[in-house]
């Protein structure tokens, strides 16, 4: 079926995911019951709250976020971590990395912080590997369906526990961890943001990501999942991607 403009490559992933599942059932009954019968996601949980029910693909990966409570608590946190390199800003090159930061991010820090608004144009390695393979993704798609590619738009990066409580907007601190990344779709064709879904949907059920379709703000909200092997994955991305 590849290469008759149907992308069947993501039908590919879907099996390996399908594959994935059947091994733990095979090889750890116990462990995939645990999962079916008792997980509750606090990010389902959250998220159901707000009328959007995230995928239950959550549930079969161990995509919970409720582990993220080391966050950067004020601008002077994101400063330290901005001097020790763990977080890091991106180069303004839309065209390549396939996404660019929204000029006004951060702009709801009022005038006492404003100087320090840079700091919400900084992530994590993980959390740009992340927005890098999405990007990277989404053109291949676009590219595949003869759809004009415009690059994403991140409305969202790391939030200080402080600016995220301003927002008042989320229970689960995320961006104060600096693993969530927000793609707008305000300016978005139809066509395009539901690519967009279609793509996050498919790296959900994967494992890769965990989003919700925040409506309000008119993104969708995308978390690096806090397994390992993924976190390194996405940290391999974002090196691979600066090293060449
Ligand atoms: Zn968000």
């Amino acid at each position: 079926m590849k290469g008759k403009h149907d992308f069947s490559a993501f039908y590919n992933l879907g099996n390996e995911g399908a594959l994935k599942l059947l091994r733990l059932y095979l090889s750890n009954p116990k462990e995939f019951n645990r999962r079916a019968d008792g997980y509750i996601s606090l990010f389902n949980k959250y998220h159901f709250t707000t009328g959007n029910v995230p995928s239950r693909w959550c549930a079969w990966y161990g995509t919970d976020n409720k582990l993220w409570e080391d966050g950067y608590a004020d601008c002077d946190a994101l400063k330290r971590a901005v001097s020790k390199g763990e977080l890091v800003e991106l180069p303004n090159d839309p065209q390549r990395l396939g996404f660019f930061i929204d000029p006004d991010i951060g702009d709801r820090d009022g005038d006492h912080q404003f100087k320090h608004r840079a700091f919400y144009r900084t992530n994590t390695r993980e959390a740009w590997g992340m927005a890098l393979y999405v990007a990277y993704e989404y053109r291949r798609l676009l590219k595949a369906e003869k759809i004009t590619f415009d690059p994403l738009k991140v409305a969202g990066a790391v939030r200080s526990v402080w600016y995220q409580n301003k927002l008042g907007t989320t229970a689960i601190p995320v961006h104060v961890a600096g693993l969530a990344i927000d793609f707008s779709y305000k300016d978005m064709t139809e066509e395009q943001k539901y690519r967009l879904k279609l793509l996050l949907d498919t790296l959900t059920n994967l494992g890769l990501l965990s989003f919700t379709d925040e409506e309000n703000g008119n993104h969708f909200h995308v978390v690096v999942p806090k397994d390992k092997a993924t976190r390194e994955f996405y940290r391999g991305v974002y090196l691979k991607f600066f090293l060449n």
